[in-house]
């Protein structure tokens, strides 16, 4: 087998991967999620995708899961006819879409009437993800007077970030629902929410997941104040999370990120929750073949923090090194893995007897030195608990015979998910699964694997932990 490696790739779609042809490049080469930013994209590229997506995937043999990514309470500039240059010194107007401009200096529109009532005199507002800067000098209930710091250009549909503020813009918006409803319908696995600011915001999107009848994992975005001071409440009500740096670098003081950053991976692997690092990890390969230094020891430290997932954005959206960019971060992940900490997590609190056992199955293989951990799950529980634990140096085989599940487990650390039916005789899963393993390559026969499975003791189902040889 070639190198086993534990740290998942997520690659963002877009332009410069979107073609068929791409896609099954961008699948070979080993990416395990792709993400459908929905900020610009249509219900019909969100079919054609997924169209797209699953064939290629069936050319090439290799199954990825689907990430769609709703904007929740983004505030953005309109559109303006020509982009509008502001030097420093200058003021500007920001102004609600019920409204008009005063006429007197350059404005744009903003698609959140709650601004004008949020911002202090004195506040920052932030233009075009954290590139202009501008400070609140006076307002009304309509407009918002600014005086412009930092100088720029203002284009059409600008993320606005005000940082600190509590936005009260609902965390589902009536467009997310209809993304989400085009997305169910196409069968994504995962939906991302940005700008997750409480628990409650997680309940309230997985109702509504609950209404369309859809399965699909939750990942918070965490990616402002807000979102960082209720991490541990977020995370108990998510399946997963995203360490969104690009707004969280820019909501927050820019300084401390890296802080925030080890703080949510290490809440997260003690919760048993999957964690994506993301955004600006190989930002400079977007034009060039080579990422810089300070990258590659930014990626070095997600997968020393153990991150289950490292994300590609602009690099494989609009950057012209998309395969390249996979490329570099499997480098990476083969180069600094086997150097990372074996250390089983200890912080995972695990309650049932069960779930105790995969602590003792994960600690004995990787004491028999080359092993493996296979383990049958309908939930997926028992498998993101596996990879929450990190089991530096044993792969884990995870057989499910639900699909849906399937393209699930291709998130958590170390999981590599197998999609197959189930007998009704435990034993004659357990062979179809040792066999399957050795025909594709992923297990030498002789191994000494580590089986978590049910057994049938005199008509009763016991929970055991197995030794088994592979064939
Ligand atoms: P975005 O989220 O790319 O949707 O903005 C990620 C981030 O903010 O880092
Ligand atoms: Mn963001």
């Amino acid at each position: 087998m070639s190198y086993y490696r534990h740290t998942k790739i997520i690659a963002t779609l877009g332009p410069a991967t979107e073609s068929k042809e791409m896609l099954a490049k961008l699948i070979s080469s080993g990416v395990d999620i792709l993400r459908l930013n929905m900020a610009h994209a249509s219900h019909q590229w969100v079919d054609d995708a997924m169209w797209f997506i699953r064939e290629a995937s069936a050319e090439v043999g290799r199954h990825v899961g689907v990430m769609m990514d709703v904007k929740g309470p983004e505030i953005r500039t309109g559109n303006v006819d020509a982009p509008i240059s502001v030097a420093a010194g200058d003021e500007f107007e920001l102004y609600i879409e019920a409204a008009q401009p005063t006429g007197d200096v350059a404005a744009v529109s903003v698609n959140y009437p709650g601004l004008p009532d949020d911002v202090a005199i004195g506040a920052t507002v932030l233009i075009d993800s954290g590139l202009i800067r501008m400070k609140v000098i006076a307002r009304d209930p309509q407009r918002v007077r600014l005086e412009v710091l930092t100088p720029g250009s203002i284009g059409s549909k600008r993320h606005i970030n005000l940082p600190g503020v509590f936005v009260k813009l609902p965390c589902l918006t009536a467009k997310d629902e209809a993304d989400l409803r085009a997305g169910v319908q196409a069968g994504i696995d995962f939906v991302a929410l940005s700008f997750v600011r409480q628990g409650s915001d997680i309940e309230q999107l997985r109702r509504f997941l609950d209404e369309l009848g859809s399965k699909a994992k939750i990942i918070a975005k965490i990616e402002d104040q807000a979102g960082v001071r209720n991490m541990h409440e977020i995370i108990a009500e998510a399946d997963g999370v995203m360490v969104a740096r690009g707004d969280l670098g820019i909501e927050i003081d820019y300084h401390r990120l890296p802080l925030v950053q080890t703080q949510m991976i290490a809440a997260c692997r003690d919760a048993g929750k999957p964690v994506i690092v993301a955004t600006h990890l190989l930002e400079t390969m977007i034009s060039s073949p080579m990422p810089t230094r300070a990258e590659i020891s930014d990626v070095s430290n997600a997968i020393r923090e153990q991150a289950d997932a490292v994300m590609l954005s602009g690099e494989t959206t609009i950057g012209k090194y998309p395969l390249e960019s996979v490329q570099v971060m499997k480098n990476i992940i083969e180069s600094i893995e086997p150097s990372v900490d074996a250390e089983i997590n200890l912080n995972l609190e695990l309650r049932e007897p069960k779930p105790k056992m995969l602590r003792s199955a994960a600690r004995l293989a990787q004491s028999l030195g080359e092993s493996a951990i296979i383990v049958f799950t309908r939930s997926g529980f028992l498998a993101y608990t596996l990879g929450a634990l990190r089991p530096r140096g044993v792969p884990i085989f995870a057989f499910t015979d639900n699909e849906s599940l399937f393209r699930q487990l291709l998130l958590p650390w170390g999981v590599e998910p197998f999609w197959m039916k189930f007998h009704d005789d435990p034993e004659e899963t357990i062979q179809s699964a040792l066999e399957t393993l050795c025909t594709r390559g992923w297990l030498k026969s002789g191994t000494t694997t580590v089986v978590i499975t049910n057994v049938l003791a005199r008509g009763v189902v016991i929970d055991s932990l197995q030794l088994r040889q592979a064939p």
